[in-house]
Parts: C-alpha cells; structure tokens; sequence
C-alpha cells in the first residue's frame, strides 16, 4: 500500500501520556491526530461537571509532586487549586484517620505520645523481627503489627486485589509509612493540588492544536492510522496491541457507582475507606471536598467496587507479579524492536504510576524525540 503520510504523530488515547505528548509535539508545530477509544477525552483523569461539582468519574486523582518543573508545567497550563488530602478509615462504624500516625494510634489505643505508641508497636511486631516475610499479610504485621493490620490493612486489600492477603506478594505494601506526629496529610510531596475547572479542561488545553477524534479503536483501524502517521504513540495495553500473542496481563478493575445527594455534606471529607471485608466498595469519593470552598447546595458520592477485568472492563491496576512481570518483559522487547512506534503511560509500561510520573516520562519522551531532532 503507498503510504499517505498526513500527520507526524497518530497518538492513541488522550490520557495525560498521549495528551502531554501531544502538547508537546504541538508546540515543536508537529502535525498530531489523537485517537481515543472512549467517548470523551482525559483516559482515567476525566471529571465531568456534574451540578457544578468536578466528579472524579474514574476514581480519586489528587495531583502530587516532588518535581518542582513537573508542577509548573501543569500550573502553566491550568490553575491549580491549594489542596491537602486527608483519607479516613471506616472499619465496622469505628472511624481512623490514616495514614497510620498519632491521630490513628490515639483511638485505636489512647496513646498520647510517640513514645507510648511506639511502645505498644514495638511489642505487636516482636514476634515478627526474626521473620523473613514470604506474603503480603506477613509483611503488614512485620511492619505495622496485628492491631493496624487487622483493622485498617487486611480487609481492604483482600477488596482490592480479590486475593487473600497471604497469598498476595509483599511488594504491594513495601512501603508503609507509620507515623509519630499527628500529622494527617496522605501525601509527603512538597507540591499538591487540583486543576481549577477539573482535569478535562487541562487536558483539552493540552491537546488543543491535534485533530481529535473520540469513540474510535485504533486497533480495528490500524492499518489506515500506520498509513497516514509518520510515528505512532502508543498508550494503550501493550498486550493488546500485540493481539495478545504471549497472553494476557493480569489487571485489577474498578466499578464506580456515582450519585447526586440532597445533602450539602454527605460524609465531611474527600475519601473515606471501608476496611473491612464486610462493605463491598473500597471506599466512598465525595467530589465536593476536593475543590475548597465548594458551595453547591448538593453532593455527589461515588462507590468504588474493585473487579476482575475482562473485555467489557477498564484496566486499572497492573498485577505486578512476578509472572506478570515475566510476560510484560517479553512484550517490552517486542515493542522494542517496532520502529516509528513510541510506547507510554501507565497501560504500555504496565505499570502503576502516579500522575507526575507520567508527565514526567512524556515531557522526557517527547523531547529526546521531538526536540533533539529540530
Ligand atoms: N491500603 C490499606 N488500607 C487502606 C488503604 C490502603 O491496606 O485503607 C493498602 C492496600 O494494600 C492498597 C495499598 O495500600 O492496595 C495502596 O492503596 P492506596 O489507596 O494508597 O492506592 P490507590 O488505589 O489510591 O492508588
């Protein structure tokens, strides 16, 4: 077939991968076209107004930085609004705050000082010291012992990963952070805020010089996208785009349930997690609290039930296992062999980034390609 090169880049999916290299790409006057599978831009970030609150329509993102030119990238194109996130824990009726720190230790055991509390730690995670931990649940109680583990930890992540938490690897909770001041904030980031107007409206500026089309499956119209692309950027499932010829990636998937209440303040804070096994949604969002000062008369909450993917699904958080890794590795070399196709974002690096991570690797990607090139 002759090829009937129109545009420089045919990026597929708008998320913040493809939408940051296309800002990019637009600004070095390269011609883009976007594809994006779904019928509205933005990929997970979306909001979408709803009553004048900015709904989360695929779950919580708050926008967090340690990366000073990351952060004014993002407040170069939108305003941001100061933000501080606090999640709370619900476990049967009994409210915590998290993360884990003086406030959580306080009603879970009335310690009053750091020394108290870690007092009571040390003693819960002696048992564990000698322990090399094999699984997720041996981990946690090495870490945060049986109290935190039992209440705020176990039931909330068998939801999440529909495993029991012994059979989970420990990488998902590495990281715990137990705190002894009563500081509340979730983040640890020096930067933290929300788009003023909601992520879409970022987005659209981001994209604002590529043709853009919605609603349409790069991958049953392939051939003619190659034909008229120069480059391809790829930020959909690796595994898709190879007809999954190794095999599928394993993904955990989310159902969201969104309502508009007649309450002007349904359950005073953003987040709040349901930890134990019993509640069948990981947490309840509260849009409203996410934009300080919102003043809207009503609020709408959004239930957030964990599932297993399958076709008709979104893929939210990669399973990085060790066989999930094995097979996203083979994969990896694969689309490393392609020439004029650029694979990124969370999807194609089957990996669970965080917003900034994201923009970081597109703004890095987009000028190795674009700009050292000019
Ligand atoms: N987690 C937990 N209890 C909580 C919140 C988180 O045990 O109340 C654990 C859980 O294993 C989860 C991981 O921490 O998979 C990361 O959760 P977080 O909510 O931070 O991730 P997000 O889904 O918001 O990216």
């Amino acid at each position: 077939m002759t090829k009937h090169t129109e545009y420089d880049y045919v990026i597929v999916g708008s998320g913040l991968f493809g939408a940051v290299f296309a800002h990019q790409a637009g600004l070095a006057n390269k011609k883009c076209m976007v594809v994006e599978r779904r019928p509205h831009v933005g990929g997970n970030v979306y909001t979408e107004n709803i009553s004048g609150i900015n709904v989360h329509k695929y779950g919580a993102h708050i926008f967090h930085t340690g990366d000073r030119e990351v952060w004014n990238y993002v407040n170069g194109l939108n305003d941001f609004i100061p933000y501080n996130h606090y999640v709370m824990a619900n476990y049967r009726g009994e409210v915590y705050n998290l993360p884990f720190n003086m406030n959580t230790f306080y009603r879970l055991w009335g310690t009053k000082t750091p020394d108290e509390a870690q007092k009571i730690l040390a003693n819960q995670i002696s048992e564990y010291a000698d322990t090399e931990p094999s699984n997720l649940e041996e981990q946690a109680l090495k870490l945060a012992g049986k109290d935190i583990y039992e209440k705020l930890i176990k039931g909330y992540t068998e939801k999440q990963w529909g495993r029991k938490a012994s059979e989970l690897p420990t990488f998902i909770i590495k990281r715990l952070p137990l705190r002894y001041t009563f500081s509340n904030n979730y983040y640890n980031d020096r930067y933290t805020g929300i788009p003023s107007g909601g992520y879409t409206r970022m987005i659209e500026k981001m994209i604002a010089r590529a043709d853009v089309v919605t609603d349409v499956n790069f991958n049953n119209n392939r051939k003619m996208y190659e034909n008229i692309a120069k480059n391809i950027v790829y930020t959909g499932m690796i595994d898709e785009y190879f007809d999954y010829c190794y095999g599928a990636l394993e993904y955990r998937s989310l159902r969201f349930e969104t309502e508009l209440l007649d309450t002007d303040n349904f359950q005073g804070c953003a987040v709040m997690n349901y930890t134990d096994f019993e509640t069948p949604y990981t947490r309840i969002i509260e849009h409203k609290h996410f934009e300080l000062g919102s003043v809207q008369p009503q609020t709408v909450i959004t239930r957030e039930y964990p599932e297993k993917l399958d076709k008709s699904k979104e893929a939210y958080y990669p399973v990085n296992d060790e066989r999930n890794n094995r097979l996203f590795e083979r994969y990896r070399q694969k689309a490393l062999s392609l020439k004029n196709v650029i694979f990124g974002g969370r999807l194609a690096d089957y990996a669970y980034y965080d917003m900034d991570k994201v923009i970081r690797n597109a703004l890095d990607i987009s000028r190795t390609l674009i700009f050292d090139k000019l």
